[in-house]
């Protein structure tokens, strides 16, 4: 162990009371305490010390204190027993020493020079402490003030009482007040005068320890530039879970909002194509109506005088094919009084079954190949609406269920009525619609299989119907099975 080789010997210097007392402190202190002759031979370790680095005393003593220092930092041994040398202390040194299973420990060192009864330095006594737990923390702290220094967010932190304590780099770019123009000031730096109150708010919200999420607001940049942000403020709280300030993340959302500003741009746009698509619609619709009724009416005219059949026959396809026309553009002028809200409805007691029936007259008269059959038990039956708008749904219907089965021959109608309600069945035994399909029939121009169906049409019928119905309150739906048929009902409250 080199005990002989000039090492000072604690008994040696003869231990008194006092000596005792601080044996005792270094034997149990939670610090390491070695200490060393000026050649770097330990002379002695205490429990502490065997703790920190997983040498025994046994081990460690008489041995050179390069046994923990890591051969990179060799060089530190020299420039310490240089300082001690000259009567020099060497408090709080930060490095690192290797313990015995090879860890390296991040210690704060204190290395204080021994002198003999003569005042000779004799020797160096080091005190260590393990600040890895410190270390950590510090290096935690560093990155995470280098996250918010690089952040593309703004991030700014102020007191409660609004004086701004931080200022990141994206702050500096955002606002163009340097960190050294902001720290310091009032937040109303930024704050254009008519919305100070916010700050009042946010504030508010903050001591009640409440974040505020996503704020949209304005700011104003040192150039006097107002720029959009979305703002989150959280408190600031400190050890005590006490509330100290407040951190804001701020984007900026100028892309955004000129994006938005850019849809609803467009969405004003297309609804006023769309307007004026329906008020053409309308225009046009109206200005056929006008020639279609004299055409009705002279036809009618000239119905009683035709004597010859063959030109009888002629004149019963012009009117079909105009009473077609006339249909259509009724069709096309209710959907744009649809749209402008300008479709009115009557309201009186009417038996549905008389207009279930004129209906399917009507329908049957024009239709040779299709028997049409009412099943009900129902004959009077007094409901409140417009007669002539349900007769138009049971028209369509009708005709739907006629022209979407083409090569069959039945159509059969339900009716049933209660004290509460009134519901229609039009069933048919035609192509059917596949079940995908059947949530869209109602939509204004939808169609199913444009073309396919080899039947024309432009897709405004049933929706026109399901506005009938919605304005009596009412339901309509289909129940369809492809190539086996369809049932269309409707039903609506009796009284209204
Ligand atoms: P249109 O018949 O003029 O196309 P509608 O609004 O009356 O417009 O009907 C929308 C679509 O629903 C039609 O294109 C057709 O594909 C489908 N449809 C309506 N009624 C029937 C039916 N009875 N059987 C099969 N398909 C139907």
């Amino acid at each position: 162990m080199g005990k002989d080789s000039g090492i000072p010997k604690l008994d040696s210097i003869g231990l008194d009371a006092k000596q005792a007392m601080l044996a005792a402190i270094i034997l149990s202190t939670d610090d390491t305490i070695i200490s060393k002759t000026t050649k770097g031979i330990i002379t002695s370790w205490n429990p502490a010390a065997g703790r920190m680095f997983g040498f025994t005393e046994e081990e460690a003593v008489g041995k050179h204190i390069s046994l923990i220092i890591p051969e990179d930092r060799l060089g530190e041994e020299t420039f310490i027993i240089g300082q001690v040398l000259n009567g020099q202390r060497v408090d709080h040194f930060e490095t690192l020493r290797r313990a015995k299973d090879g860890r390296l420990i991040p210690i704060s060192l204190t290395v204080s020079p021994i002198r003999n009864s003569q005042g000779e330095i004799i020797g160096a006594s080091k005190i260590a402490r393990d600040i890895s737990v410190h270390k950590t923390a510090a290096e935690k702290q560093s990155v995470l003030a280098a996250i918010v220094d690089t952040s593309d967010d703004t991030i700014v932190s102020k007191t409660l009482d609004g004086i701004i304590t931080s200022w990141n780099k994206a702050a500096v770019k955002m606002f163009g007040y340097t960190e050294a123009e902001a720290i310091g000031k009032h937040i109303s730096l930024i704050i254009p005068p008519d919305r100070l109150d916010e700050e009042k708010f946010i504030i508010g919200e903050v001591r009640q320890g409440k974040k505020v999420d996503h704020f949209q607001t304005l700011r104003r940049a040192k150039n006097g530039e107002l720029v959009p942000i979305s703002l989150s403020v959280s408190p600031v709280i400190d050890a005590d879970g006490k509330i100290i300030g407040a951190s804001k993340i701020a984007r900026d959302i100028s892309a955004e909002q000129a994006a938005q500003q850019q849809t609803e741009r467009l969405y004003v746009q297309l609804k006023e194509l769309n307007t004026k698509k329906d008020e053409f619609i309308g225009l046009a619709s109206h200005e056929l109506k006008t020639p279609l009724t004299s055409i009705t009416g002279y036809l009618q005219i000239l119905a009683q005088r035709v004597t010859d059949e063959k030109h009888k026959m002629f004149l019963q396809k012009t009117q079909l094919q105009v009473s077609k026309l006339t249909s259509l553009v009724n069709d096309l002028l209710d959907v744009s009084k649809i749209e402008a809200g300008k479709l009115y409805f009557a309201q009186e007691d009417f038996n549905i079954r008389t207009v279930v029936e004129s209906a399917i007259e009507l329908i049957a008269h024009a239709n040779s190949r299709h028997t049409i059959t009412l099943d009900s038990s129902v004959s009077d039956c007094i409901v409140k609406g417009d007669p002539h708008r349900i007769e138009q749904v049971v028209i369509n219907l009708l005709t739907n269920a006629i022209r979407y089965s083409p090569g069959k021959t039945q159509v059969e109608v339900y009716l049933t009525c209660d004290a509460c309600e009134v519901r229609v069945g039009i069933k048919d035994f035609g192509m059917g619609i596949a079940s995908e399909k059947l949530p869209h029939i109602f939509s204004r121009y939808y169609r199913v299989d444009e073309g396919s169906s080899g039947v024309s049409g432009l897709g405004i019928g049933l929706y026109l119907c399901s506005e009938i119905i919605n304005r009596h309150n009412g339901k309509i739906w289909a129940e369809s099975e492809l190539n086996v048929g369809s049932t269309f009902w409707f039903s609506f409250p009796v009284g209204r």
